[in-house]
């Protein structure tokens, strides 16, 4: 029987690994015949910026406590629970937060994953997503240890209004400097995450779709979620996708592409004149739910099987008190098993919550994007 707490008990761990018969895992399939494929980890619920978005300053205040530094998973505890995350079937792991970057020593664990290799024998794909405030500084030796790509988030290239949504302050042209430092070192195709909030920072479409054009780096945007209770979000502040692809082929035409793989969050368009790509992520008015592969676990090692979801496994208990990588594997298994999550397929097409208000939502800056 599956379990659902947080609690995994130690009986059902120990019931024996999932292996096919030539003694490897088999891959997982959830109740939706979804197979597991991705895997975000958050290394830190810290930010350095107060995205109004995402962290708003009335909540993550000074008052505000953040996980202790000891209930963090060590870059070891990463290192095995990726490991077994991969003879699942995980192919992709993106590192997140929180500011990713602020973690010490990152460099070190990217080196552990990138000896990981893929139930087909393949390198793991490593992605990143960062503010980018640090990143000119750091571009070069993520690259060095391993990283394959990174995604940018960035809401605007007006300095006023960058430093309004980010709330401490931040310019603009620092991040620039560590967009173009991580194309030059080949953490490419880098892409650009642009979160767009109605009357907030849309009139920023056009300028950045100028921008990006013909750089060789993929602008994508990401339609304002409900995620977390911090952020206020209401309906009358997201503007569906369609709409933003509208305003482009204004000035852009546009043509749509294929998606390159199952479960891609985007979909992707090309400039009509050959210059580039572009991506939108619809996940309120076109929800993706169906091939939805990603798992997350959190800083302090908690599994969610959705962004939505309002429990977290504790994995972290189980790798502080298993040596082996069997009973971790066998209770990934059993979480995955039983996984249904499909919340932004239930949300009510305008907008309407499908969580009752007294189930826990998780941030955004806890989980990671
Ligand atoms: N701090 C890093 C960053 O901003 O890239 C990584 C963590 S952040 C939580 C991951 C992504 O989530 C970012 O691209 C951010 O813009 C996005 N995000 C945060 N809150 C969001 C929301 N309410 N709706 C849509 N995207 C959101
Ligand atoms: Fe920090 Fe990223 Fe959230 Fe902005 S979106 S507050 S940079 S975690
Ligand atoms: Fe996946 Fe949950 Fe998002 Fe649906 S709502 S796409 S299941 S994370």
């Amino acid at each position: 029987m599956l379990d659902t707490s947080n609690h995994i008990p130690l009986r059902d761990v120990l019931a024996g690994p999932a292996l096919n018969e030539f003694g490897s895992f088999k891959p997982l399939i959830d109740r939706l015949r979804r197979p597991l494929r991705d895997l975000r980890i958050s290394v830190t619920d810290r930010c350095n910026f107060r995205c109004v978005y995402c962290m708003p300053r009335e909540v993550f205040g000074k008052d505000h406590v953040f996980l202790a530094r000891d209930s963090l998973l060590s870059f070891e505890e990463i290192e095995r629970l990726a490991r077994v995350f991969v003879s699942h079937g995980v192919e992709k792991i993106r590192l997140t937060g929180g500011e990713p970057l602020l973690r010490k020593n990152l460099e070190f664990l990217i080196e552990r994953l990138a000896t990981l290799r893929t139930l087909d024998g393949k390198a793991l794909d490593i992605a990143l997503t960062t503010n980018g405030s640090l990143l000119a500084r750091k571009a070069q030796s993520l690259r060095d240890a391993g990283l394959s790509r990174v995604t940018v988030s960035l809401d605007a290239l007006d300095d006023h209004l960058f430093r309004r949504m980010n709330d401490v302050d931040h310019r603009v042209a620092d991040v620039l400097r560590g967009i173009e430092k991580a194309h030059a070192v080949g953490l490419a195709p880098v892409k650009i995450n642009m979160v767009v909030k109605l009357g907030t920072n849309d009139q920023e479409i056009l300028p950045m779709a100028r921008f990006f054009k013909s750089s060789g780096m993929v602008l994508r945007f990401i339609e304002y979620m409900d995620v977390g209770v911090s952020n206020g979000w209401q309906m009358s502040e997201v503007l569906p996708s369609e709409q933003v692809i509208a305003r482009l082929n204004h000035e852009f035409p546009l043509l749509p592409l294929d998606a390159t793989a199952q479960g891609e969050t985007a979909q992707r368009w090309k400039y009509a004149d050959g210059t580039g790509e572009l991506g939108v992520i619809s996940s309120v008015t076109r929800a993706f739910c169906s091939t939805c592969t990603r798992a997350r676990l959190s800083a302090e090692g908690k599994f969610y099987l959705c962004l939505f979801g309002s429990q977290g496994h504790d994995l972290r208990r189980l790798v502080r008190i298993n040596p082996q990588e069997l009973p971790l594997a066998d209770a990934i298994a059993q979480i995955w098993h039983g996984r249904k999550d499909r919340y932004s397929e239930l949300r009510g097409s305008d907008g309407a919550s499908v969580l009752t208000t007294d189930q826990p939502r998780i941030e955004m800056s806890y989980v990671g994007g």
